[in-house]
């Protein structure tokens, strides 16, 4: 999500039996990010993408919350190759060799699952390939911070220290958040910043983590579409997404298949 200068600040923390909804949730978005995986070939356009995700959350009794998010009008967010986040499904035509990252978030019973990840069209090149490992490691790095204790500034540090010690660099202009009835709730989650900063991690709060990483400087731009963000400099960039939820036991990604 957009950062913000002055959020509401406050977090809605959520029962276990609430995280257990959220965890079918998370089944289902993680299960349509890998059959949109699958189904992505070249000659297909981002289109086709969002309805093989919109017919997917229809099976699933799931409601997309990206659909009418402020206008928004796919049911995914579908961004390629210099496209950052938050790119509309239309009739861009996959080539062999881009990169794709594709953001579903779905409600189910009353409750929102959010994902993102990165993947090529047929083989990576080896640029592709780093820019898309290093950006999921330093999601996972930032996931291991996400424990009772623990600040969100741990989360933001581990991620940047990750990605900028293999000479990438991290988006500045969006950040993770809170989630749970709404796609977005407190706390903002940045991606970059001190450790020891921020607010207390406590059992109960569940967040989305999302670094997005370019290849070149961390700069983006918004398409006159209002939407699609590109990196600055043109370079390609990456972005992966789980849905975490903080526990007694230490997070637990609630958004897998
Ligand atoms: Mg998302």
């Amino acid at each position: 999500m957009k950062l913000k200068p002055t959020p509401d600040q406050t977090i809605t923390l959520k029962s276990p039996r609430e995280i257990e909804i959220m965890r079918e949730a998370g089944r289902i978005v993680a299960g349509i990010v890998l059959e949109l995986k699958r189904a992505a070939r070249p000659g297909m356009t981002t289109a086709e993408l969002d309805r093989i995700a919109a017919d997917l959350m229809k099976r699933h009794d799931a409601v997309s919350t990206a659909k009418g998010y402020f206008g928004f009008p796919g049911y995914i967010c579908v961004s390629v190759n210099n496209q950052v986040v938050h790119g509309i499904p239309g009739p861009l035509k996959l080539r062999q060799g881009d990169l794709v990252k594709v953001d579903v978030a779905a409600s189910y019973r009353g409750y929102v699952g959010d994902t993102a990840a990165s993947f090529t069209v047929g083989p990576p090149s080896p640029q592709a390939e780093r820019l898309m490992r290093v950006t999921e490691e330093a999601l996972f790095r930032g996931i291991e911070q996400a424990r009772p204790g623990n600040r969100i500034g741990d989360i933001s540090h581990a991620i940047q220290k990750h990605v900028e010690a293999n000479k990438l660099s991290v988006v500045r202009d969006f950040v993770g958040h809170g989630v749970g009835r709404s796609m977005h709730e407190a706390p903002q989650v940045p991606h970059f910043g001190p450790p020891g900063k921020g607010r207390l991690l406590v059992p109960g709060m569940v967040i989305a983590i999302e670094p997005q990483v370019n290849l070149g400087q961390p700069g983006v731009r918004i398409l006159e579409d209002g939407w699609t963000a590109v990196t600055l400099d043109g370079s390609l960039s990456a972005h992966f997404e789980h849905t975490v939820a903080v526990t007694e036991d230490g997070p637990q990604i609630l958004t897998l298949p």
